[in-house]
């Protein structure tokens, strides 16, 4: 079931809209809903510095970024980290 419990356009609405288990409680307290979404799902090439600075400041950062690796996530900045460092840290962890 998809579950939405934040302001469309906000990071955090278009992280829950593909998030299918129940237990994301720890989202709540994600920074990046008080901001756009552009932040951290930029065009292909643009800087994620922005979207790294509020990620760096986030409670939830360790969560987020463990939810993106279990979740492969592909797309997007999740817990400070670019779809490339994700891919990377993924491939150094096997
Ligand atoms: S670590 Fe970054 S992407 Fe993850 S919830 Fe916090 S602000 Fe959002």
């Amino acid at each position: 079931m998809i579950e939405r419990f934040s302001p469309s356009g906000t990071l955090l609405s278009m992280h829950t809209e593909m998030i299918t288990t129940p237990d994301l409680a720890w989202q709540e307290e994600a920074l990046c809903a008080q901001t756009g979404a552009d932040f951290f799902f930029p065009e292909p090439g643009s800087s994620v510095r922005d979207a790294k600075r509020i990620c760096a400041l986030c409670p939830i950062r360790s969560a987020c970024l463990e939810y993106a690796l279990s979740n492969d996530e592909r797309f997007g900045v999740w817990g400070g980290l670019s779809e490339k460092e994700r891919l990377a840290l993924r491939r150094t962890a096997h």
